[in-house]
């Protein structure tokens, strides 16, 4: 049972702004209404694919889709920078695992304004079980949705600290709290099942 109230008060000790939404409907509604008229760079992520956010913007802003072509270089040059979590734990950790490493740098340096995009089943109740899905949980589902010739990627079941070539986890980032060039970062806490 997720503390929402508790998570809320830990993240903005950290000096995150906390939104909470019932719906993923709801959060995109608020993101759209909240960035208007600026360079937006999105981060490879299947929440914020889920919520259509990049057609949504695009219609009123510049912006970069990180899995489009060149798109890695440009979405670092942006006033604004969307992605989610691979875990978030109660007491306002937010842990990230990269394999290239130009989406977790872009969550601490280089941005105006950074949103962390996060659905209930990203939650764990403290830093260790946050790590522990975000190496368990999420690294392992990445790498069967890519097919990389990974021991985890046959079941997703699990990590199996490999040292395969195509391994992507290589860089993990923990924000304790925002870092200190970056305006505002908001994590935009949604009460439903979203990406992984
Ligand atoms: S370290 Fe290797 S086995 Fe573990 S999740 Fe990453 S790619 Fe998979």
């Amino acid at each position: 049972m997720i503390n929402w109230d508790k998570l809320t008060e830990h993240l903005e000790q950290r000096g995150f702004t906390a939104r909470r939404f019932a719906s993923a409907q709801e959060a995109a509604d608020y993101l759209n209404s909240a960035i208007d008229g600026v360079s937006v760079g999105f981060g490879g992520s299947m929440t914020v694919q889920e919520m259509g956010l990049y057609p949504k913007l695009s219609t009123h802003n510049n912006t970069v889709w990180h899995w489009n072509k060149d798109g890695l270089d440009q979405a670092a040059a942006t006033d604004v920078y969307i992605c989610s979590a691979n875990g978030l734990a109660e007491t306002g950790e937010i842990v990230n695992i990269d394999g290239v490493g130009n989406r977790v740098a872009s969550t601490i340096y280089g941005h105006k304004r950074v949103y962390f995009v996060v659905g209930k089943n990203k939650i764990a109740p403290d830093f260790d079980q946050a790590l522990w899905r975000a190496r368990n949980i999420a690294a392992p589902k990445n790498c069967q949705r890519l097919n990389l010739k990974t021991p985890c990627a046959a079941k997703a079941d699990r990590c199996y600290n490999c040292n395969s070539p195509e391994r992507s986890c290589r860089v993990l980032v923990v924000l304790w709290e925002k870092p200190r060039d970056v305006e505002t970062m908001e994590v935009i806490l949604i009460d439903e099942e979203l990406g992984y």
